[in-house]
């Protein structure tokens, strides 16, 4: 199977998003193709808060609390741990993801909320999260990645051409 990286990017933002292969790989491995399949999360984290293309080097998987087909709850202890587990090997957490049922996902109010507080608790360290919904099409169309400032959650643009295969 072959993994590509992919790039978004926010309107009028000098700043592109990139996802390593290896991240986009365990987003895609988890996609809810199959009927019965339940949500997933995990946390984004890269190495490097100073350039001015962010890459998500590695994407994690937090164990659920709860999940069912449309809804995942994850325990914010276990994520707290991972993030200072990880940042002693100098992966800065810059996010969130999870998955939807649905071909286009787009985020409920919970999830919404759920990406406001990780933006304001990121404060001053990140100006904005990426909050990353993965649905059921193929990548890279599957993936839909916005950032959220602390005040709005912004939809970014993919600037992926090249085709994958999840
Ligand atoms: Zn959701």
């Amino acid at each position: 199977m072959m993994h590509e990286g992919m790039r978004f990017r926010l309107e009028g933002a000098h700043w592109v998003l990139e996802f390593a292969p290896e991240a986009t790989a365990l987003m895609c491995a988890n996609a809810q193709t199959k009927l019965l399949s339940c949500e997933a999360v995990g946390q984004l984290y890269t190495r490097d808060l100073t350039s001015s293309s962010v890459v998500v080097e590695h994407a994690t998987l937090l164990k659920p609390r709860h999940t069912c087909r449309g809804r995942v709850k994850f325990a914010p202890k276990a994520a707290y741990a991972e993030r200072v587990e990880l940042f002693r090997h100098g992966l800065h957490c810059v996010g969130i993801w999870h998955t939807h049922p649905e071909p286009y996902p787009s985020p409920s109010g919970e999830d919404r909320r759920l990406a406001r507080d990780y933006a304001i608790a990121a404060r001053p360290a990140l100006s904005g999260i990426v909050f990353v919904i993965v649905g059921t099409q193929l990548p890279p169309n599957a993936f839909r990645v916005w950032v959220d400032n602390g005040e709005e959650l912004h939809l970014a643009n993919s600037t992926s051409s090249r085709y994958m295969d999840c």
